[in-house]
Order: structure tokens, then sequence, then C-alpha cells
């Protein structure tokens, strides 16, 4: 519910939005974690859950299948017999049904045959990822695809749970669960002493590296958080997905500390540009043969095993001193320098991606890899090595080439204790700044507020009490993928006022809506619904990457909804239900 405009889209004139990828994926899973439960204890192994991605696929592209045409017994006619409950009210030629028909060809749209396995397969790890955290033989829930509607003061809020468990506690009494299944990933690289490890699994108290290219240590890691996030990409094709709070150093246009949408921001209007970083420094490893001499064999044009001493030295040499990458990069630049003079070439993908890992943590410009009659060029001069090698180079800033919002993953920040607060992530080593100050709440409490309106609704509507409210990030497959809150009368009570103070605000946006439409007046009935222009209206499917109706972006009235045109004149101010699954 963050942009008023997006509300009255979705909510009051009712449009849909088509599927994403990520929207499909998550309703193939959603399927197979909801179906599992009909089968018996001991027959709820993951091979059973993954047989319902495929058939959920079918029932997707194809709602209203002749169930002659299914094989008895199989997951499709078990799904189909399942949905056939849900779509009871859906006759011929209802609204229903020709929306359940245009769901079918958006999603056929998005994914074309040729890419489908590929899909299904996104969707299957989503579910493997799932038994890895939970174990379905192990509870039954109270109940799956639940759904509450309550009365809230003057609202109405309404919406379907994902699952509600009922545990019996110690003293007869049931403890009750509300949980929502979220499909996220924590996988941002960050470079140690000894190698690389993630974003999720470095702990307080290990080592990363900092922008002197030396081990600064961890002393602080914020909780896991599911935020808006963006996508970085900088002039040396490095690239980092970051959240919206995450902070940046930022030495021109205006030096200071930016969280990623102040970048985002000021990088509509001028270049954006962050610290270089200095070598990283590792100790000197043992290699298998001269850096030198294996950076000679690497530039043959052979396919390599990585069984051979050179590719083993590679892998080495990723490791080791600055010494050892030089040395290796000047082996490659003299055996590929009779065929291409300007830079060195490899003849293999898994090379390639070395080289360019050995050149960022060498502090040496990486620049795009051609495809040259089965090789891979990138250029590179022996004056750049030598000068990196006497150290008289001066590290130079990256400039940051494009931001734009992307799936939105689960992001977690540390702090290090290195004296510029700065450590350097993802593959492209690039340098970020500690968590300095705590992320917005607004981004960490809205994937809960929805399930608290599900608390809430439970609490008026049936007497229940639920106990914790969970998030289960299922990409994570990790136990930590589930995020939880304990709810109080306290937090009930908020969520209340909340809901209270969000109808408020809609019904004085409708109320403005109808009387500006009464009186015909268009200067006010643009106003009613405020937009709210951002950087994820990029994202937003009446936004300018989209069908560009958003009057923040398309002031003209001719881009008005039909919609919004069949709706002036003829409605007047009334009740409308906080649906929460149409606002998130
Ligand atoms: S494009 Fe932006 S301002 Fe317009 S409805 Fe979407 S989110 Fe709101």
């Amino acid at each position: 519910m963050q942009c008023p405009r997006l509300f009255f889209y979705k909510t009051i004139l009712g449009l849909r939005t088509p599927p994403s990828e990520a929207t499909l994926r998550g309703t193939l899973a959603h399927y197979a974690f909801e179906r599992i439960f009909d089968h018996p204890v001991g027959e709820r192994g993951v091979d059973t859950a993954l047989g319902y991605v495929d058939a959920a696929w079918k029932v997707v592209v194809d709602p209203l299948c002749e169930r002659a045409n299914v094989a008895p017994d199989s997951f499709e006619s078990r799904l189909r017999d399942a949905e056939e409950r849900y779509r009871e009210s859906h006759t011929p030629g209802s609204p229903g049904e020709k929306r359940l028909l245009e769901e079918a060809e958006s999603a056929r749209a998005l994914v074309p045959d040729d890419r489908l396995e590929g899909f299904l397969e996104t969707a299957r790890s989503v579910v493997r990822g799932w038994y890895s955290m939970e174990n379905p033989e192990k509870f039954t829930p109270a109940e799956r695809e639940l759904y509450v509607r309550a009365e809230v003061g003057p609202a109405t809020v309404h919406g379907f749970i994902d699952r509600f468990d009922a545990i019996p506690g110690a003293c007869g009494t049931a403890h009750h669960y509300v949980s929502d299944y979220k499909g996220l990933a924590l996988d941002t690289p960050l470079a140690t002493p000894s190698g690389w490890t993630t974003m999720g699994r470095v702990k307080v108290g290990d080592l990363v590296i900092g922008t002197a290219g030396r081990p600064v240590r961890v002393t602080e890691k914020t909780p896991e958080q599911r935020l808006e996030c963006f996508e970085l990409v900088f002039d040396d094709h490095s690239r980092v997905t970051a959240d919206a709070v995450h902070l940046w150093e930022v030495v021109a246009p205006v030096p200071g500390v930016y969280s990623t949408a102040e970048v985002s921001a000021m990088a509509q209007e001028a270049n954006v540009y962050l610290p270089g970083c200095e070598p990283v420094r590792f100790d000197v490893a043992n290699l298998a043969m001269p850096a030198r001499e294996a950076g000679r064999l690497l530039g043959s044009r052979e396919i390599l095993s990585p069984f051979t001493p050179e590719y083993r030295t590679l892998l080495a040499v990723s490791r080791s001193s600055q010494e050892h990458r030089l040395e290796l990069l000047t082996g490659l630049l003299e055996v590929s320098a009779p065929r291409f003079p300007d830079g060195v070439e490899v003849a293999d993908e898994a090379v390639r991606d070395l080289v360019s890992e050995i050149l960022v943590l060498a502090g040496l410009p990486v620049r795009a890899w051609v495809r040259d009659n089965g090789a891979f060029r990138t250029p590179l001069t022996l004056t750049e090595i030598e000068r990196r090698a006497s150290e008289s180079d001066t590290i130079a800033l990256r400039r940051l080439t494009s931001i734009r919002p992307t799936r939105s993953v689960t992001t977690a920040c540390i702090g290090v204790d290195s004296p510029d607060h700065l450590y350097l992530a993802g593959r492209g080593l690039v340098p970020t700044h500690n968590t300095g100050k705590k992320p917005s709440p607004r981004f960490t409490d809205e994937a809960f507020f929805q399930l608290e309106v599900y608390a809430l609704a439970l609490a008026e509507s049936r007497a229940v009490s639920t106990r914790q409210l969970r998030l289960i990030y299922t990409n994570e497959a990790r136990k930590d993928g589930v995020l939880t809150r304990d709810v109080t009368p306290e937090i009930l009570e908020k969520t209340r006022e909340k809901i209270i103070s969000v109808w408020d605000g809609i019904a004085l946006a409708d109320r403005a809506w109808h009387d500006a439409n009464l009186r015909g007046d268009e200067a006010a009935l643009e106003k009613a619904w405020v937009t709210k222009k951002q950087p994820l209206c990029d994202w937003c499917h009446f936004g300018p990457k989209h069908t560009n109706v958003c009057s923040a972006w398309n002031p003209s009235l001719a881009g008005m909804l039909p919609e919004e045109q069949e709706l002036r004149l003829t409605s007047r101010p009334g009740g409308h239900v906080v649906d929460e699954s149409a606002s998130d």
C-alpha cells in the first residue's frame, strides 16, 4: 500500500496485473506445498511434492481441460479435483472463466515451450528448498489457504493464509502459527582471505576484505530482511544486488554515505562514482607450477581439464599473492600476442571467469570479453600489468552505469572494523559501506504486516489467538530461512490502528475522487489518488516501462484507463474492502 494510485488501480478499479515468472513460479510451488498434505504421513516425500509442479503447470495453462482427458489418480487429476472446488462459481462465459483463460494465455506467453523445462526446474528447486527447511512428514497443518475475513473498525479486511498450524501446547491448549511462503536467496559473494563466502554464511568474527586489500573483521550482522532490491552495474561490468537501505560510500557527484534508494535517485541526475579498491593481498600459495608458465599454457587454444597442473595453478593463483597474479597474466598475455596483440585470449569459459576474478583481485580493469572464432578475448596491456606491479598506478574510481529495481531477495548487512568502514562485496569486489543505521522498519514491517492483519482477522472473526507469524523463504534451503515474529496484544492493537488509519486515508481519497467527478473537476480528480513516483515505478504494471497509463509518468489524459472512464459519473462514494491480497 505504498502508492495510493496503485491501490486505486488494483483495488478500486479491480485491475489485474499480468503474472511475472516469479509469481508463476510461486504459484506452482504453492500448489505443491498445499497438496502434499492431501497425502498420508509416510507418503509426503519430496518426489511426491515435485510431481505437483509439472501438473500445476498443465492446470495453469489449460484450466478448463475436460476431466476425461486427464489420467485418473494422476497428480494432475488430484490437482484438478481440488481446483474444481475453488472454481465452483466459475460458470461458462462468466468473468471468472474469462480471467482463468487470460491467465493461461499470459503464462504461455511468458514461458514459451523452449524455456519451459528450465522454468519448471526453478520451481522444483523452490520445492526442494522447502524440504530442507521443513519436513511435511512431521506435521499436518490445521488449515491450508485459509480464507479469513473480519470487520476492523469501519474497514473489512480479508485474504488467504497460506498455512495455519495448531500445535498442541504443554497444558492441552493449541498454539497457533500463521505462515506465508516466500521464495528468495541470500547469495552475495564476499571475498575472504581463504576464498569466497556469501553474505548468508558470513558470521561475526569472520574475516572479509577491506578496500586496502587487507582482511577486516566482521563485527556485527543485521537480521535477514526481505526488502525492495536494486541491481547495480558498474563500468567494469561488475554487478551487485543490494536492498534499498544498504549504504554506499559515494565520492562524486556529492561525496557522502547514501542508501541504495538515494543512490538510485542521485543517478537519475548525474554520474555516480564509488571509490576503487587496492589489490587484494592474500598470502602466497603453493603452486603446482610457476605462475607465468601456467599462464602460457592457459593461453593455448586447448580446452582445459580441471585435473591439469596449469588449471590447478590457475585456481591456486586466484587465492594467492599479487605477484603470482601478475606473473600468470603476463604469461597469458605473451602467448596470446600472436593471435590477439591487444589483450588475452582463452578457449574455455571456466578459465575466462577465473581470469576475470584474478584481474579484479589484482586491481586491474576488467573489460568486456568478446567471443571470436570460439575463443574469448579481453583487452589488457603489459604496461597496465607493469604499472600495477610497481604500484605507481592510481586505483580507478568505479562509475555506476545502471541501477534498477530487481527481484526482491533476502538480504543482510555486516559491520566491519576497517577505518573507512568499507568492505568488498560481490565477485567484482565492489566497495560497500558498513551497516551504519538500522534498515527502515517500513520494509521489514511490510512483510509481516500482512500476516499481522491475518492474526487480527483470526482473533476478531474466530476468537483464535495466534502465537507466532512465520515468513518461510523457500529458496533459502536453510533452517534459518524462516523469519518469525511473536504476536502480542500490543502488535494486534497497532495493526488495528494502522488498518483504521489506512482506511481513513482511502475513504478520504475515495470521497475526493467522487466529489471531483460530480463537479467534473479534472484537476481535482487527478489529485485525489496521489501518485508516488519512485524507482519501483519501473516495475509497476501501470508505470513507464509497461502500460504507461499512470499519470505520474504520462500526464496526458489520453492515458486514462477505460475502467477509470467507465467509473466516472457512474459510481458514488461507498465502502471498499481492504484486500491485502491485492495490495502486496
Ligand atoms: S507507476 Fe508509480 S506512481 Fe504510478 S501507480 Fe505505479 S507505483 Fe504508483
